[in-house]
């Protein structure tokens, strides 16, 4: 049984890692554009700093990735976050304020004016939404919280997981199981209580590598589950009478598995999704850059901040590497990782890297407090196209690929802009598509 993966990030590598493990006598080659697998993930060492081009980690809390990890018997490389970053922060006014870890400090913070505390108080007694319509992450949050939740709260967080717009991300696209608990239990709060008495497991703590995520991508890699053809872009994809032809590849695939950016589906031939093109190439990929900078050890404190789109900064935050993973600074020095971008910034796409420094390291001085000559640049990564937006609507976008691709047997499609942008929903998703796949193969389920 030959299965071609198309797109070496972590969505294709874990299905094809998967696919190794779990298929007796699949052969599986995995075809990736560029000459580094991974995608967005990849770590660089400079000058004994540890940086990553895009994720610094994914939480414990959900199984999948980890599961990859016990299956590559790899447990010791994980480095969970440093207890002592739990401070997270938000930009009010200019300045950095500490966001509340329990009910009582939310209830002296200055994060939300007495009203703005009181709206929230006021969520238990909301009645759930009526009615099917797919709502924006902006429209859920001031029915159920009020608008200076949004403004202080959800905005900043949308803006530090999709670097996206809540006016415009569709909640149950989004955050699908926030969605769910409104609709099953008719409240946050209440399900909040409800399963806490049911010992619901926590979101868990963010965790990374000792050598970064760049280890697990390597980790997968070096497992020998499947066959690594760097550098293979693949443009057409031939189906006939003895199987699937890809462009420049020789020999025949009784199975082909898509893992690339829908912008790149949309450029590609492949049988059934020429009528699905159009909606491909809608899903929009703001640009983002990730600047990390040594600053002397001493000045941060904490995970970092995130700035809502009210501040109107040019920066979307920092992370405090370092502090979070102690070994991605040095002795002298943290690391901390400026984000600039996402959905409200597309000016960074045309920006040079001396004005992504510049804009960086003056917006940081500034929250810090510290002279800009106490800030060195260590590196600068820049995606012109990150992480996919799943507006309202996106829903008939992934209804109408898989509609598609369904019509074809033998072609699956994945990846982050269908099942989640998170590490762990694109590793759940490589488990139930391995499954899928095996299940076509054999006519068996597991
Ligand atoms: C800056 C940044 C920070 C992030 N931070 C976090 C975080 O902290 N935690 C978290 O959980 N998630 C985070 N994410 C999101 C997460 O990293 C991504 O959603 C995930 O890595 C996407 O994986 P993927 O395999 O679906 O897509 P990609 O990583 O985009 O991989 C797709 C691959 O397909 C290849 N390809 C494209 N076209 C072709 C072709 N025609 N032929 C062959 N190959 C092709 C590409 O080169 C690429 O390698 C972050 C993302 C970014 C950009």
């Amino acid at each position: 049984m030959r299965i071609a993966v198309i797109g070496g990030g972590i969505s294709g590598l874990g299905t094809a890692f998967v696919m190794g493990r779990r298929i007796p006598g699949a052969e599986i080659d995995v075809f990736e554009k560029n000459t580094i697998p991974g995608g967005t993930i990849a770590t660089y060492r400079n000058n004994g700093f540890l940086m990553e081009t895009g994720p610094n980690g994914f939480l414990s809390g959900k199984p999948t990735t980890l599961k990859i990890v016990d299956m590559l018997e790899k447990q010791d490389t994980l480095l969970p976050a440093d207890a002592k970053a739990e401070k997270r922060m938000i930009v009010k006014n200019g300045r950095l304020v500490t966001l509340p870890d329990t009910p009582l400090k939310f209830f002296t913070s200055s994060i939300l004016s007495f009203g703005g505390k009181l709206r929230i108080m006021k969520e238990p007694f909301v009645s759930r939404k009526i009615g099917d319509e797919d709502e924006t992450i902006a429209g859920f949050g001031k029915r159920r919280l009020g608008e200076q939740a949004v403004t202080w709260m959800l905005d900043p967080m949308v803006s530090g997981v999709f670097a996206g717009n809540v006016d415009k991300l569709s909640l149950a696209s989004c955050f699908p199981r926030i969605h769910e608990l409104e609709m099953e239990y008719g409240s946050l709060v209440k399900a909040m209580m409800k399963l806490r008495s049911k010992k619901a497991s926590p979101s868990g703590k963010l965790t990374s590598f000792e050598n970064g995520m760049g280890q697990l991508i390597e980790m997968m890699v070096l497992s020998g589950a499947f066959r690594l053809h760097p550098g293979s872009e693949v443009r057409e994809i031939r189906k006939e009478p003895d199987g699937f032809h890809l462009d420049h590849v020789r020999g025949v695939y009784d199975v082909v598995v898509l893992a690339v950016p829908a912008y790149s589906l949309s450029e590609m031939a492949v049988p059934g999704l020429a009528e699905v093109k159009k909606e491909l190439a809608s899903v929009p990929y703001p640009p983002m850059a990730v600047l990390p900078f040594a600053v002397k050890k001493g000045i941060v404190d904490g995970f970092g901040f995130l700035i809502p789109s009210a501040e109107k900064s040019r920066i979307l935050g920092a992370l405090y590497s370092s502090e979070i993973f102690p070994n991605r600074g040095t002795g002298e020095y943290d690391l901390v990782t400026v984000m600039l971008g996402g959905d409200r910034n597309y000016e960074v796409r045309d920006m040079d890297s001396a004005s992504l420094v510049d804009a960086a390291s003056e917006e940081l001085a500034g929250f810090l407090k510290v002279e800009r000559k106490e800030l060195e640049n260590v590196g600068l990564f820049k995606w012109q196209r990150a992480i996919p937006q799943y507006y309202t609507g996106h829903w008939k976008i992934v209804e109408k690929v898989e509609k598609a691709a369904a019509a074809v047997p033998g072609l699956f499609v994945t990846g982050n802009a269908f099942y989640g942008i998170g590490i762990n929903d694109c590793t759940l998703a490589a488990f139930k598509m391995a499954e899928k796949v095996q299940e076509y193969l054999t006519g068996e389920k597991e």
